[in-house]
C-alpha cells in the first residue's frame, strides 16, 4: 500500500514542482495533486498553460519516483450563484483533464445542500440535484479516464448554505448517491477529520462503503474543529484510528494511505519541516503494516 500527502503540505511556502523530493526523500511514494490550492495560480482552461504546468509537475514526480493516487478537485458551492462559485464548478472540466494528463485515477469532489429544512421533500431534492450535477461531469470523466470520488463533510459546514444538515456527511446518504450515481468512474472518498466531527463509528461507516471506497483523507481533530492535524495529535478526543484500520480491513481497502493535513506544515519552522515529513510517513508505514497484518 503506497503512503501519499496532497500536495497542500507546500501550501504557498514552497513550489511543489521542484520540493517533490523532499516527499519521496521523508518516505512516501503516492501523491495527491491539491488543485485547490492552485486554481487562481494559472489559466486552467488555456490548455497549453495547463498542460506545460502539469507536464512540469508530472516530470518532477516522475524524478522522485512519486506516483499520482488522487487529486482533490475544485473547492465550490454547487449550487450558489454568485461569483466565485460558477467560474470554479466550471473548473472541474480542466481538472479532470489535468489528471487524465498526470495519470491521476480518481478526483474527490464535495457534495452539497442548498438552503432548506432537510425535511424529507427537502433532502430528496437536494439528492436529486446532487446526482444531476455529478452526472454532468461523467462524460468528461469517461473522456479522461478518471473517476469521482465524493466526500464526506460535516454537519457545521451547511451553515453557511442555510441547511441544518450537510448532505452526504454520513454513510448511508454518501452510499445512496453513489449508488444512484451507479457508474464505474464513481466512488467514495472517506475523511476522518470530518467523521470525527460528526462523531460517526468509523468502523461501521467504512464497512458500510466497502467496496465504494477508493481513496482516503487521513487527518484528525478534536471534534470542535476542522483541524486537519496528524494522528494522535488530540489524544483521546482524536480520531478512534483502531476503528479506522479494522473498518478498512472489513471494506476490503486496497488503496493509498493518504494524509490531509495542510495547517500543521503551514506554521512549522522550515529547519523542522522535513522532520514533520518524515514523522507523518514513519505514521503512514505504521498503520500500513497494521492494515497488512
Ligand atoms: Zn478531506
Amino acid at each position: 500500500m503506497r503512503i501519499a500527502t496532497s500536495l497542500n503540505v507546500f501550501g504557498n511556502r514552497f513550489p511543489a514542482a521542484s520540493h517533490l523530493g523532499r516527499l519521496a526523500a521523508a518516505g512516501f511514494d503516492g501523491i495527491d495533486f491539491n488543485f485547490a490550492d492552485l486554481l487562481t495560480q494559472l489559466d486552467w482552461h488555456h490548455e497549453r498553460t495547463a498542460d506545460a504546468f502539469v507536464d512540469q509537475l508530472g516530470r518532477a514526480a516522475g524524478d522522485a519516483d512519486l506516483a499520482w493516487v488522487q487529486a482533490h478537485g475544485p473547492m465550490f458551492q454547487m449550487f450558489g450563484a454568485e461569483d466565485p462559485h460558477p467560474q470554479r464548478r466550471a473548473l472541474c472540466e480542466p481538472a479532470l483533464r489535468a489528471c487524465g494528463r498526470l495519470g491521476v485515477p480518481w478526483m474527490v469532489l464535495h457534495p452539497d445542500v442548498f438552503p432548506g429544512a432537510y425535511d424529507a421533500a427537502h433532502r430528496k431534492e437536494v439528492l436529486k440535484r446532487n446526482v444531476e450535477f455529478f452526472r454532468g461531469l461523467l462524460p468528461s470523466c469517461e473522456r479522461y479516464g478518471v473517476g469521482l470520488a465524493l466526500e464526506n463533510i460535516f454537519d457545521s459546514a451547511a451553515e453557511k448554505r442555510g441547511c441544518p444538515r450537510y448532505f452526504a456527511a454520513v454513510p448511508d446518504e454518501l452510499c445512496e448517491l453513489i449508488d444512484t450515481l451507479k457508474h464505474p468512474l464513481v466512488g467514495a472518498c472517506w475523511d476522518t477529520g470530518h467523521a470525527r466531527l460528526m462523531q460517526l463509528d468509523q468502523r461501521a461507516a467504512l464497512r458500510a462503503l466497502g467496496a465504494r471506497l477508493k481513496v482516503t483523507h487521513f487527518h484528525e481533530n478534536d471534534g470542535l474543529g476542522d483541524d486537519h492535524q496528524f494522528p494522535f495529535s488530540f489524544g483521546k478526543q482524536g480520531v478512534d484510528w483502531n476503528a479506522v484500520l479494522e473498518g478498512l480491513k472489513e471494506a476490503g481497502f486496497a488503496g493509498a494511505w493518504t494524509f490531509e493535513l495542510g495547517k500543521p506544515f503551514q506554521s512549522v519552522p522550515e529547519p523542522l519541516f522535513d522532520t514533520m515529513l518524515k514523522y507523518v510517513a514513519a505514521q503512514g508505514r505504521y498503520f500500513t503494516k497494521l492494515l497488512a497484518g
